[in-house]
Order: structure tokens, then sequence, then C-alpha cells
């Protein structure tokens, strides 16, 4: 149950809250937040406290940038890592305009929307359940970070006591006294690689979640002399680090992917679902990967999807369908990294499919074979596309799709092309060190 603004006044005066951080996400992902007083925490629950929204990156011109953050009362939470001398808590915060609309510049709030036109098709929930990977990293005594992992140990090797596996348990210890409840916790198959579950919950929560999740991780990491990085490919010839999605939509209560009295016992809103999203899959990719690096991760070998399918069985393509059934049914959509902007990608994920359920696009047979070991010519006999090579491509596949554009709306698309152009622009004209070993002497 969500607490009421008097609820949070009384624990903020009865624990000694000092300050209280409220915070929202920009276009990009990256958190912001506002530190507050106890004593203007009334006012900012009541929305009226404004800020200049001109100094946060893809957001307004300054001549529009009186912004008012609206504290959403469900997500206070005080902070595990607070100072000793005062406790900090913290609230998140939708954008609303001056004239007291929400703005639509805020991935929040565009999520929102997207979820307000999924009840015109009798959906009242898309629950979303993220397994984010990272790394943790040595830094060097002057705190520069390296790509040195901390478990030379070897991956079975039970002394000494891997530095990255108590890190990884202190995370786990915050997440649940900040309210997570944590389903698995594990090393994943590369060095100094390691994956955190928390249980699904509601699109907005997740989202929600998945940026309070990063904070933790990195903070945490920081405590034991680590540095976490969710940056999807950080090291060459190893595996990257995924965010796969599990994906429903329930109604009334109920969760509308299964259908016990079909083959596969999925629901035809499931499989045009799936049709949408594999139809949308090459502009998604733009917001579910949204980095120039996040295109290295996306090669065969390694775990991560390279080609648009999806299959029961097999752990290659786009989209894998999960054994369980009844209640747990549900998608896992395997291309996501954790840098992308989660309400961002739940929205244009989200579109994806009701495009699916409203035209009723059902996906070609399921794949129940590796597609990294087929010839071209057969993938293009089975109609098995591949996702985006580059940043730049992905960008080019976003801007024709009308679909999803309409799933950021028009300021949102238009700032965050802006923005995504340039970083593919500046990285273009890079000469990599690869270059220079592969043609400074041949030619
Ligand atoms: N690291 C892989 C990826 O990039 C996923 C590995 C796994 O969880 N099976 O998506
Ligand atoms: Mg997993
Ligand atoms: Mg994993
Ligand atoms: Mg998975």
């Amino acid at each position: 149950m969500s607490p009421t603004k008097y609820d949070i006044l009384k624990i903020v005066q009865e624990k000694g809250i000092r300050f209280i951080r409220l915070q929202f996400t920009d276009i990009y992902g990256i958190p912001k937040n506002v530190a507050i007083t106890a004593e203007q925490l009334e006012k900012a629950l009541d929305g009226e406290l404004m800020f200049d929204g001109s100094s946060i990156d893809g957001f307004v011109r300054i001549e529009e940038s009186d912004m008012y953050l609206k504290p959403d009362p469900s997500t206070f939470i005080v902070l595990p890592w607070s100072d000793q001398r005062y406790s900090e808590a913290r609230l998140i915060c939708d954008i609303y305009t001056y004239d007291g609309q929400p703005f639509s510049g805020c991935p929040r709030g565009n999520l929102k929307r997207i979820l307000a036109e999924a009840k015109q098709f009798g959906i009242d929930e898309m629950f979303v359940g993220p397994e984010a990977e990272f790394f943790l990293f040595q830094t060097r005594e002057d705190g520069t970070l390296t790509t040195v992992t901390h478990d030379e140990a070897g991956y079975f090797d039970l002394a000494p006591v891997d530095r990255g596996e108590n890190a990884r348990r202190d995370m786990v210890l915050a997440l649940e006294q900040m309210g997570f409840e944590v389903e698995a916790s594990h090393h994943e198959v590369a060095p100094g690689q390691h994956e955190i579950d928390f249980k699904y919950d509601s699109a907005v929560r997740t989202a929600d979640k998945v940026i309070t999740f990063k904070t933790v991780v990195r903070k945490i990491a920081k405590k034991h002399g680590l540095h976490a990085t969710f940056m999807p490919k950080p090291v060459f010839g190893i595996a990257g680090s995924g965010m796969h999605l599990n994906i429903s939509l329930a109604s009334q209560g109920e969760n509308i992917f299964y259908d016990p009295n079909t083959p596969h016992q999925l629901s035809d809103t499931a499989l045009y679902f799936i049709g949408g999203i594999l139809k949308h899959a090459r502009a998604i990719s733009a917001i579910t990967n949204p980095l120039v690096n996040s295109y290295k991760r996306l090669v065969s070998g390694f775990e991560a999807p390279v080609y648009i399918a999806w299959s029961f069985r097999n752990r290659s393509p786009l989209i894998r369908i999960p054994a369980k059934r009844g209640p747990s049914t549900r998608i896992e959509l395997r291309s996501p990294d954790p840098s992308a902007n989660p309400y961002l990608a739940f929205a244009v994920c989200l579109k994806a499919g009701l495009d699916g359920i409203k035209n009723k696009i059902l996906p070609p047979e399921p794949c129940e074979r590796n597609i990294y070991h087929m010839a071209e010519e057969e993938r293009k006999a089975l109609g098995i596309g591949d996702l985006p090579a580059s940043l730049g491509e992905a960008l080019k596949e976003l801007e024709r799709d009308e679909v999803i554009r309409e799933a950021l709306g028009k300021h949102i698309f238009e700032r965050y092309m802006e923005g995504k152009r340039l970083e593919w622009n500046t990285y273009r004209m890079q000469v990599h060190d690869w270059e220079l070993k592969e043609y400074l002497i041949k030619y």
C-alpha cells in the first residue's frame, strides 16, 4: 500500500531524515535528482516544487524551462547508505509543465500514456521482470577505472574468497532493505560478470526499480573498491551484459498470455504480441540497445540475439518462451541491454505488442534450431531477418517506424534522435586502435 503524504511526513520526522532526494530520469536513462530539506517536503508532496528543466539533457528549451516535480508517494524509500550524521530518503517524481500538464518529455509519464492506451484493449497491467547483468571491475589506487576483473581465482574456486561475490551479497542485502524481492543472484558466464534478478512488477514500478537497482549496485561496488558497469560489452571476446525482459499482460487479474486450450498453451493475444514485437524489432533496438557499444554485444557466440525469431527451447532467438505456464506464462525478450532507459524500453515494447494485437499480426513459426548455425539462404527462406548491426542502422529504423515513434511521442523522439545521431556521428569519425593495428603498416 502506498503511504499517504502524512505517513511520509511522519516517517521523516520520526527517523530524523534531513534530506529527501527527488528523482527522475532523463530520456537517455540517466537518473537525476534534486535534494530538498525536510522542511520543504510538504510543499514538494503537494506538487508545488519547481525546477529549471533547461539544465537537463534533452528536456526543454530555456524559454519553456519551468517544470514541476510531482513525487509519487508509493516510491518513498529511506536510503540504506545514508551518512551517519543524517539520514536521507528518496521519492521518484513525474514531471509536469508550468500549466499543470504531464510533460511530454518525461519518460515515466510517457510510459503511463502507453499503458493508458493498453487499457483501451482491456489490458490492465503490463508485468515486467528484468534480468540485469553487469561487470565488476577493479579500480586503481587513484580511483581510476580498469577492465580488470577481480575473480582471477577462477569460476569454481572457493578460496580465496572472491571480492565480487562479497560485493554481490551486500548488494542483495541493500536491495532487500529497500523493499526488493530478490529472486536470484549468480555469477554469469564471463569473468567478473554477475546477474541479480528481482521479482516482476507492473511496468512503471519495474522501471523505477531498474533505475534504483543500478544505483544500488554501483554504490555497493564502490564500497568494496570495485566499479560496477552496465555497459553492454566492456571487453572484446567475452560475453556482454544483457537485460532480458520477461513480459506478460494481465486483464482483470488474469494472465492473458495463457490459454490452456492451445497446443503451446499460449493465447492468441500472446501470439499477436510476439508478432508485433518481431515486426518492430529493428526500430525497437534503437531504444532497447541505445549505445554505440550495444551493437558489439549483439553478435553471435555469446548468447545474445542477432536474428529476429522466436522459440520455445532455443536461446539464440530474440524471443524465448520460458516453459512455465498458468499465471507465470510470459515471453522473454532477450535483446535489451541494461544501458537502456527502462521507461522508454517498456513503452516501445508495449506499443509494438499492441500493434500486433490490434492488427492480429501472427508471428512466423517458432524456430527451434540454432540460428547461429544456419546459412544465410536458409534464414532468408524461413523469413528470419536480423537485428541492426549498429546504432546508426537502428536510428534509421526508428525514423522509419511510425508506430514506435508514436510510442515515444514527438518530443522524446526528436530529442532522442538529435542526441543519438550526434553520439553515432562522433563515434563514426574516430580512428580506432583496431584500424591502426590493421592498416597502418599494410597500406
Ligand atoms: N550475457 C548474455 C547476453 O548478452 C545472456 C546470458 C544468459 O543469461 N543466458 O544477453
Ligand atoms: Mg537470467
Ligand atoms: Mg543471464
Ligand atoms: Mg534470461
